[in-house]
């Protein structure tokens, strides 16, 4: 079996999330113009996705506020992530972000947003003028491309296309990919990083303390799926996951499980999501929190200091 069951998991991520954002868990304005199935899914699964969302944002804006405008953005395995739109909606701004997946997915992603005029409207930059392949889009300061991040030849020649600079502080972002990467190429990946970034910070969200019985049971899962779990030896606790920023050129690294992440979120903000599905089983909840986690690592000293509290 080739990615497809790997590219397929962006699927099902962004049905999740927009059924979520159906609910009221999040606001996503842009979501829809990717994704039309909406299946219901389990309350469980819905706070879950909003916890993973909710808690990467999080550090982003945490980034932004302390990067400031110079801040570039590289989001790994990006599927059909709008962070891009929601940031230019709210004002942010940041000198590049850049999105990279396998380019069947990258080739899809482009269609969209050629065909859905508010996705287009907002990456118009001054002189509206828009680079377009079937796999690659450059426009402005956002550009969509198509690589497998196995393979850094590949990468740099793609992350030069984009106009990265390496002496810029940049936020670099893997929700839900690395476990599908194998270890070496991980390593790979963050050595080439930690040797061309002179500052920054990765946001790794990941499944973790998958040795239990819960655990096997969603390995299995994916398995049945036809999902390559090459990286899953790393995401059996977060201590590896640390080690593998520390083994690989970066200055330091911590993480927390989501059930840290979910009660670090204001009181209230818990409450309003707590009204919006009633759980039968608190219980399945804190399991599910229990084995995802995010692990970050940073390069330089400016961003050693972030927790997954909620300034
Ligand atoms: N990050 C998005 C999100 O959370 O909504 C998508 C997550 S999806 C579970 C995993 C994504 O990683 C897929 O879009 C897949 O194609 C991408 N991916 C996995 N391995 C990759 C690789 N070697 N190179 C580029 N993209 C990869």
């Amino acid at each position: 079996m080739g990615d497809e069951p790997v590219m397929a998991t962006n699927d099902d991520a962004s049905e999740c999330k927009r059924g979520a954002v159906l609910l009221g868990y999040w606001t996503d304005d842009y979501i829809s113009y990717f994704v039309k199935n909406v299946e219901k899914r389990a309350p469980e699964i819905n706070r879950g996705y909003y916890a993973r969302v909710k808690g990467i944002e999080n550090f982003i804006q945490k980034f932004i506020n302390k990067a400031g405008s110079s801040a570039q953005i590289i989001n790994f395995g990006s599927g059909f992530d709008t962070l891009y739109w929601k940031l230019k909606d709210e004002g942010v701004q940041i000198a590049n972000y850049v999105e990279i997946d396998f380019p069947s997915v990258t080739s899809r992603k482009c269609y969209m947003i050629k065909r859905n005029k508010p996705l287009l409207d907002r990456i118009h930059n001054q002189d509206g003028e828009i680079k377009l392949s079937q796999t690659d889009l450059h426009a402005g300061n956002y550009h969509c491309i198509g690589a497998d991040i196995r393979n850094i030849a590949q990468l740099e020649t793609k992350i030069q296309q984009a106009e990265v600079n390496f002496e810029r502080p940049t936020l670099f972002l893997a929700e839900c990919v690395l476990v599908y990467i194998e270890n070496e190429c991980v390593n790979r990946l963050l050595k080439w990083i930690s040797s061309k970034f002179k500052s920054g910070l990765f946001v790794n969200y990941e499944m973790c303390n998958m040795n239990d019985t819960f655990g096997e049971v969603m390995l299995g899962n994916l398995r049945a799926r036809g999902c390559n779990l090459a990286g899953i030896a790393h995401c059996k606790n977060l201590d590896m996951q640390k080690a593998r920023f520390l083994n690989n050129g970066w200055m330091g690294s911590t993480g927390w499980d989501m059930v840290q992440v979910y009660y670090a979120f204001t009181e209230t903000e818990r409450h309003r999501i707590e009204k919006i599905e009633f759980l039968d089983e608190q219980e399945l909840l804190i399991q599910l929190f229990q084995h995802y986690c995010i692990c970050i690592g940073w390069l330089s000293i400016e961003f050693s200091e972030f927790t997954c509290s909620v300034d």
